[in-house]
């Protein structure tokens, strides 16, 4: 199971709690949150994988804080699943507009919700699932943590493989150095840009004996991208 953060705003104690023993079953981190302040001062330091929102909370409300996230271009991709009491087409409408991906009716099914949760990070977060990357004859295998480059297994550290996953799944874009700390070290605040070209470095050199490293380039004042075989079908 790959390593995802949830991240939940709900004021009622008791669904708090049914959320939190559920997801971290299921093997999620769980952050609790009661209100949409305390979650916005947690991602401004630290990026969840998702989001369960309620919609009714005490000051600001679900779909309020749903489009804040979107219009902010740091928080524009986090995944929100809508968690609410209102079941009306109109509420489930307008929860979608404000930017949700999902949107589900309380009470609700643990279940249910689990499996609705793995549906929006496969759309949305291929780096979070275990599905099986290739681009040519690299192959990355998220659920046993392999890297195999032209039949040859590639030794990577946790970071490394985390980066390469990343990578893998985000390719041919430009991912500047504060992206990536968002996204990979999910935080931006307290790691250092230069820790970005370290584990890059170290990744390019684990990637050299099979020549994949050349995928991985540098762009100047931007930060990096990774080469698919749509824009280079030449290669290697
Ligand atoms: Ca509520």
């Amino acid at each position: 199971m790959v390593q995802c953060t949830i991240l939940t705003v709900e004021d009622e104690p008791a669904i708090s709690d049914i959320l939190r023993v559920n997801l971290g079953f299921a093997g999620y981190d769980v952050i609790s949150t009661s209100n949409v302040l305390q979650a916005e001062n947690l991602i401004k330091t630290s990026i969840p994988g998702l989001i369960i929102l309620d919609w009714m909370l005490p000051g600001a409300s679900g779909p309020t804080f749903a489009k804040r996230l979107r219009n902010d271009k740091r928080t524009q991709n986090i995944p929100i699943i809508m968690l609410t009491a209102k079941a009306l087409e109109e509420n489930k409408i307008e929860g979608l507009n404000a930017g949700c991906d999902d949107y589900i009716v309380k009470p609700f099914s643990p279940k249910e919700l689990i499996a609705r949760i793995q549906a929006v990070l496969r759309r949305r977060l291929p780096e979070l699932t275990e599905d099986v990357v290739s681009i040519f004859g690299l192959f990355l295998y998220p659920a046993t943590r392999t890297v195999i480059g032209n039949t040859q297994e590639i030794t990577l550290g946790p970071k490394e493989f985390k980066l390469l996953h990343y990578f893998m799944t985000h390719t041919d874009r430009v991912l500047s150095r504060i992206h990536l700390l968002d996204q990979v070290w999910g935080d931006h605040v307290f790691v250092e840009e230069r820790t970005v070209d370290v584990h890059v470095r170290r990744l390019r050199k684990a990637l050299t004996s099979t020549g994949f490293h050349k995928l991985l380039q540098t762009v100047r004042g931007g930060g990096y991208k990774f080469i698919s075989e749509k824009t280079h079908q030449s290669f290697p």
